[in-house]
Order: C-alpha cells, then structure tokens, then sequence
C-alpha cells in the first residue's frame, strides 16, 4: 500500500464563488520515495501540500498518509516552505529544536535525549553552513539563511514523510546545489518519503525518483516521468 494517497482531491478557496484551486487531483507515493511536483505558479502545488499536512480542510476527495486519514495538521511530518516560518522570539537552535515540542508537547524528555538533540540540531545547521548562528535569533539571519535553518527543522525528528515547498527558492544558485547534495545525502540515509514541490525542472530530476506534473485552472496531475538511472550531474 503507497504510504500516501491522495484520492480526487478539489479545494476550493472562499464559498462557492471562490477560486478551485485543486479538482481531480491524485496521487500516490510509495514509502521511501521522493517525488516532485512542477508546474507554473498559481497551478495550486501549495494548495496540494498544505491538504496533504492537514493545514487546511479540502472541499471534497481524501488523503491518506501512513494508511490513517488526514483530518487534522499532521504533526509527524517534516514541512519545510518556501516562507520560513521560524518563531521571531526563538534561537536559530531552538526553532530548530521545536517540532520535538510540537509531536510529544507533554513528554518530558531525559536530559541525556535532549543532549543527543541538541547535538544533533547544531549537527544539521553545521551540514547547512549555520555553524555559529545557532544563538542568533531569526531577524539576524538573511532569508537564505532562515530557509536552511528551516530545513534542518524538518529533519530534527526523522520524519517519514518531508513535504517540502520551494524550500531553496531564496537560496542563490551555489548554495542552492550544495543543498541539493546535502539533501541527498539525508534522504539516501533516513530513506523519507519526500513530495517537493519546486519550478526548478533541474532540481525536480537532480533529487525525485518520479516528476509530476500540474496543470492549472484547476490544477491536477497530469503527466509523470520515472527519473532515469544514472541521474544527472550538476
Ligand atoms: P502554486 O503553489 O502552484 O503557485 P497555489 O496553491 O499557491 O499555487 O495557488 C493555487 C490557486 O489558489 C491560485 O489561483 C491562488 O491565487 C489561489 N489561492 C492560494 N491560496 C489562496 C488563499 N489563501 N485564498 C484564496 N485563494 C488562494
Ligand atoms: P507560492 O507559490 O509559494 O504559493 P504565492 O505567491 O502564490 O506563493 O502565494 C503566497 C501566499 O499568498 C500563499 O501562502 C497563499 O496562501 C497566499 N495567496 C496566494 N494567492 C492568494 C489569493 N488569491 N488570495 C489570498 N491569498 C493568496
């Protein structure tokens, strides 16, 4: 069984008058695999990620991840978006740290975990070239640099499932690659299942096993292609 389904999907934003962003739209992705969505701005790729997380209720279809239904925010999965959301009032560190609040709020964690977190946090913004900024707060750090710190938010919990939207899209195009690569590297380890939503055709081949396409008015899938093996290089 795929690890998520996406089942006839619409959504329409603002009451029957309102822009049908999503009709039709269906998906499935195996677990541990990394597919990418492309297709032009405005096609509804957002739209799909955030019915996909639960942050907002669809207007019609169903999405399944991990076999249960999606009827809330699922706090189990890695989300990174274009638009870092980090907390203003928090620590580079500690925005990083936070999706461990977030999934078990009322467990205590033992002081030798929240050290091997802790570690492993400045481990990722080190992997990031965030070496040194872990005491900044977000203010202080370009939109580049917030990004990166976004993304190693959401890998802090080893998610199995990362939903990532345009995560690079503020990252110049060096940085961007050494991202790609590194991003690599943590999938071919943790062995995710990735959806990335990007316009980067390059970086939709470079990282995705699959490339899916979304047309728009209203958006849905319509065409997909298996990466081929060898992939290409940079
Ligand atoms: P993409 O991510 O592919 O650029 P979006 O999912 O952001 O596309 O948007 C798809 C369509 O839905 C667009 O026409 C956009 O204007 C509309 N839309 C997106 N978010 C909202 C919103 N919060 N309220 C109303 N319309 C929205
Ligand atoms: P993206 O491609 O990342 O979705 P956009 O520029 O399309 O970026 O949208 C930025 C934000 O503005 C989105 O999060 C979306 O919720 C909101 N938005 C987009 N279109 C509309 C709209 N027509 N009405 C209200 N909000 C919108």
């Amino acid at each position: 069984r795929p690890f998520v389904e996406i089942m006839d999907v619409a959504m329409r934003y603002g009451g029957v008058e309102g822009t049908l962003a999503l009709k039709d739209c269906s998906l499935t992705v195996g677990k541990g695999e990394f597919v990418a969505v492309v297709g032009p701005s405005g096609c509804g790729k957002s739209t799909l990620m955030r019915l996909v997380t639960g942050l907002w209720p669809m207007t019609q279809g169903n999405v399944i991840v991990a076999g249960q239904e999606v009827d809330r925010p699922l706090s189990s999965a890695g989300m990174a978006f274009q638009a870092p959301t980090l907390l203003p009032w928090r620590t580079i560190l500690a925005n990083v740290m936070l999706p461990l609040e977030v999934v078990e709020p009322h467990r205590r964690r033992l002081r030798s975990e929240r050290a091997m977190y802790d570690a492993k946090a400045r481990r990722l913004l080190a992997m990031v070239g965030l070496k040194g900024f872990e005491e900044k707060f977000p203010y202080q750090l370009s939109g580049g640099m917030q990004q990166r710190a976004s993304l190693c938010r959401a890998l802090i919990h080893d998610p199995a499932l990362l939903m990532l939207d345009e995560p690079f899209g503020a990252l110049d195009i060096f940085t961007r690659e050494d991202l790609w690569l590194e991003l690599q590297t943590v999938c071919q380890t943790l062995k995710p299942t990735v959806i990335l939503v990007t316009h980067d055709l390059r970086e939709a081949v470079f990282l995705a096993d699959r490339v899916l396409v979304m047309s728009s008015r209203p958006g849905r899938i319509i065409a997909e292609r298996k990466v081929p093996f060898p992939r290409p290089r940079t």
